[in-house]
């Protein structure tokens, strides 16, 4: 059975071109970069290419780029780099919606000591701007808040928060690892200080990311100890996995535009196919500010793990918000900060897309899933419907 794979949020497929790209450095080229002879040598001017692409996909200086082990790092370090360059400030702004590897850490620093405000969102995702501007105070040190949701997609107004932010002595980082590759990503528009990539999102493999730090923005280490990095992340490199995500970063910027088109056609198709077929079922999140590949869809009054179950037979990968099959017992905390009721929310499921879901795969999801919703709510004690498909 071939897979449908819709779950690109949680990772990607590595693209054929990475691969080849990373394979000399995993058998012939093994040299180590920092090494002065020339076989280290060769290898560490290919990372220093690599640093260019990933730079250039979202308009920074290769100087301004860090390679990390992944978006988690890139979120720690920044955290810890803004609260240790600054203690005297003990407050951050952040959402009730970051991905743990902020949420967590926030946590972490209250347990600390630091003041944390956690900025609610709207029941469409979104953020209110005004209670944003309102909780910034003299004591903020740092505003970390994501550029778009990795549940819903829902994209966040990062240029209006920057600007806010610009002429106030705050550091503000953006966890960009579900914008980055899908929609175009500036640094020199959006004037953020730091901004986490992931290189599993954009069809590099998994355990590499970066972290981009404007020059000239006060930075401690996460990692302390040889020079790699410009001392700004010990660690022997990843170096086939750097090379990787140079080259996902060069497809991704090649091939921006014409693939946020595509993809998000089929994610409309999509969304349109399945709320056309399966009653009680409704979008999450804003659907103007939203990433092009994802689309998060309830279908009331059935379990999601249950869908995900029934779509896993079919050979179907998606993924929900609720309990389990998130890897957590806890109903998704994005979607009851939005105060979506309990019946939505565990019946929420994420559909994420990429280059390389086709339209066919798209209608055999559309045909497939009315079926099961049809079959879980004859099973459901809160009621059973029927569903109606359009000819
Ligand atoms: N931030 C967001 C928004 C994510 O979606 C993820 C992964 O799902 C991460 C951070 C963590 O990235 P990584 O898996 O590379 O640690």
């Amino acid at each position: 059975m071939n897979v449908v794979y819709l779950d690109n949020n949680a990772t990607t497929r590595p693209a054929p071109e990475v691969l080849d790209a990373m394979n000399p450095f995993l058998t012939d080229c093994y040299g180590n970069p920092s090494s002065m002879h020339t076989f280290g040598g060769q290898v560490h001017r290919r990372i220093e290419e690599a640093r260019e692409h990933v730079a250039r996909l979202i308009n920074a200086d290769p100087g301004e780029i860090i390679f990390t082990s992944c978006g988690t790092e890139s979120d720690n370090t920044a955290l810890m780099s803004a609260v240790e360059s600054n203690p005297r400030k003990r407050h951050i702004i952040t959402t009730r919606v970051e991905h743990p590897a902020v949420l967590n850490f926030c946590h972490h620093l209250g347990r600390k000591g630091h003041r944390i405000t956690y900025l609610p969102v709207d029941s469409r995702g979104l953020l209110d701007m005004n209670l944003f501007r309102k909780s910034v105070d003299e004591d903020t040190a740092l505003v970390s808040i994501m550029y778009a949701n990795n549940e819903t997609g829902v994209i966040f107004p990062v240029g209006e928060i920057a600007d806010f932010l610009a002429d106030r002595d705050i550091l503000f980082h953006t966890d960009a690892v579900q914008a980055v590759g899908k929609i175009p990503v500036d640094v020199r528009m959006t004037k953020v200080d730091m901004l986490s990539l992931s290189g599993h999102k954009i069809h590099a493999p998994k355990g590499i990311g970066a972290l981009y730090v404007r020059k000239g923005t006060r930075f401690y280490p996460y990692l302390i100890g040889g020079h790699q990095e410009h001392s700004r992340r010990a660690g022997t490199e990843n170096v086939a996995s750097i090379i990787g995500l140079g080259k996902a970063a060069e497809l991704a910027l090649a091939h921006l535009e014409e693939e946020r088109l595509s993809v998000s056609r089929r994610r409309d198709r999509l969304e349109q196919g399945l709320l056309a077929c399966c009653p009680n079922a409704g979008v999450n999140g804003d659907s103007g500010s939203r990433l092009p590949n994802t689309t998060n869809i309830s279908f009331e009054y059935i379990e999601g793990e249950a869908i995900l179950l029934r779509l896993d037979e079919h050979g179907i990968c998606a993924s929900s918000g609720s309990a389990c099959s998130s890897g957590s017992l806890e109903p998704s905390h994005v979607l009851r900060a939005m105060g979506i009721p309990y019946t939505g929310v565990h019946g929420s499921i994420r559909f994420s897309l990429s280059r390389y879901t086709t339209g066919d795969e798209i209608e055999r999801v559309i045909a497939i899933m009315p079926g099961i919703v049809k079959e879980l709510r004859q099973l459901s004690p809160f009621g059973r419907d029927t569903i109606t498909c359009p000819k």
